[in-house]
């Protein structure tokens, strides 16, 4: 087949020497030292290259409300109200116009994946949902938008709640979420979104133990539906803030629970970072659940940005790379191996979270290719490497302009 492109002298994470990556319409044809084609070229001078970068868990419907929000003390109940009445004023076009901006900029960051979690309730209908799916359609150039609808306000003490989310599953999500900490019955949710997904043939992903008390945990729940539904390798779960809060012997044991069951964890350090610990005065706990440990016992992990500019998390710029950042920073990792488990937490891991088969620089897979300003993935976290440019399926996708430094003439 010929190709249609060759990307020249690229680096890939885990090979010695660069490569030539050929693309024959969308799919990546050929990888090799040098190859020979005649073809349009872009030269990529030896930087890393990476299939793009992975979001596993982000709310595009209430992104950027900052503003609409009134708040003051930055806890959990407080952001959960705060967006609860601002979600009764949102329209369709509203959400989309937001979900929009959010998207544009996490594409320009490099990221071709992605699952968004989409809030179901009598109060805004299937209004979210809507806009994600127009975004699905008309984003599908750029990158891949997985839909996860859940239930943010609970699900049992929410009469309407359960038949909006089977007619969103009726209606093509791809996943489906819970949230059992705001449910008056937290296990009965947790069986009511098994049942939906067993009769929909849904993977799962929960919004889970998102506290710093280690005396209970939903996940035990979790677990146990999981095992008893044979769900393994199909139930993600968010935050579970509650694994920052214990010793490495019940970590160990918990982590090696979770890689048996097969559940997977994302964890979400800008906005774990802002809310956990807010009872302390002072000395607050940092509230991350510690993805690299977790992953060392062979849990399959993601860190995920989860909210921009809301009352869960205040700030926000959809970079991926920030977020390995932020928490190699707050996980106070500095050796080359702990960095590239932050790269592999926002790439490899990260797709194999969502269950992508087909992601990862390789033949055969889609031409779905993005350039980090970097020469290697611990580099790339420590650094902040600036993704440059990219390619969803063999087309071009972004460019993010570099920068000059406009040094004075000499004479
Ligand atoms: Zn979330």
């Amino acid at each position: 087949m010929p190709l249609d492109l060759v990307l020249r002298q690229g680096r890939l994470a885990d090979e010695e020497g660069l490569v030539d990556i050929g693309i024959a319409g969308e799919r990546i044809a050929e990888i090799a030292p040098a190859i020979v084609a005649d073809a349009l070229e872009e030269k990529l001078d030896g930087r890393l290259v990476t299939a793009g970068l992975v979001e596993t868990h982000i709310h595009l419907d209430k992104s950027h409300i900052l503003e609409r929000c009134d708040c003051g003390k930055g806890t959990l109940a407080e952001a959960i109200a705060a967006v609860a009445t601002a979600k009764r004023a949102f329209t369709a076009a509203d959400i989309h116009a937001r979900g929009r901006r959010t998207l544009e900029q996490a594409i320009i960051q490099g990221t071709t994946r992605m699952r968004t979690h989409v809030e179901v309730d009598p109060r805004v209908g299937l209004k979210g949902f809507e806009a994600m799916r127009r975004l699905k359609r008309d984003y599908a150039w750029a990158i891949d938008l997985e839909l996860c609808v859940f239930p943010q306000e609970g699900l049992i003490n929410d009469p309407g709640a359960e038949e909006l989310l089977v007619e969103a599953c009726e209606q093509g999500a791809d996943l489906i979420g819970g949230c059992p900490y705001t449910d008056t019955d937290p296990d009965a949710q947790i069986a009511r979104i098994f049942a939906i997904a067993r009769r929909f043939d849904l993977d799962i992903d929960f919004h889970l133990d998102f506290d710093l008390d280690p005396s209970w945990m939903h996940l035990d729940e979790v677990c146990r539906q999981t095992d008893a539904q044979r769900w393994g390798g199909r139930v993600a779960v968010g935050h579970v803030t509650k694994l920052s809060a214990i010793d490495h012997s019940r970590l160990a044991t918990i982590s090696r629970l979770l890689a048996d069951t097969g559940i997977a964890v994302t964890v979400l350090p800008s906005t774990d970072l802002f809310l956990m610990g807010r009872d302390q005065a002072h000395h607050a706990p940092r509230g991350v659940a510690p993805a690299h440990r977790l992953t060392a016992q062979g849990v399959t992990c993601s860190l995920a940005t989860n909210n921009v500019l809301n009352p869960f998390t205040p700030f926000g710029d959809c970079s991926l790379i920030r977020m390995a950042n932020l928490y190699a920073n707050i996980a106070q990792l500095a050796g080359a191996a702990d960095l590239r488990t932050c790269f592999d937490l926002v790439t490899t891991s990260a797709a194999r979270l969502m269950n992508a088969a087909d992601y990862g620089i390789a033949v055969r897979h889609p031409a779905d290719i993005v350039v980090l300003d970097s020469r290697d993935p611990a580099s790339a976290v420590a650094e902040l490497a600036p993704p440059l440019f990219g390619w969803k399926r063999g087309r071009r996708s972004f460019t993010r302009a570099a920068a000059v430094l406009h040094h004075p003439t000499v004479a």
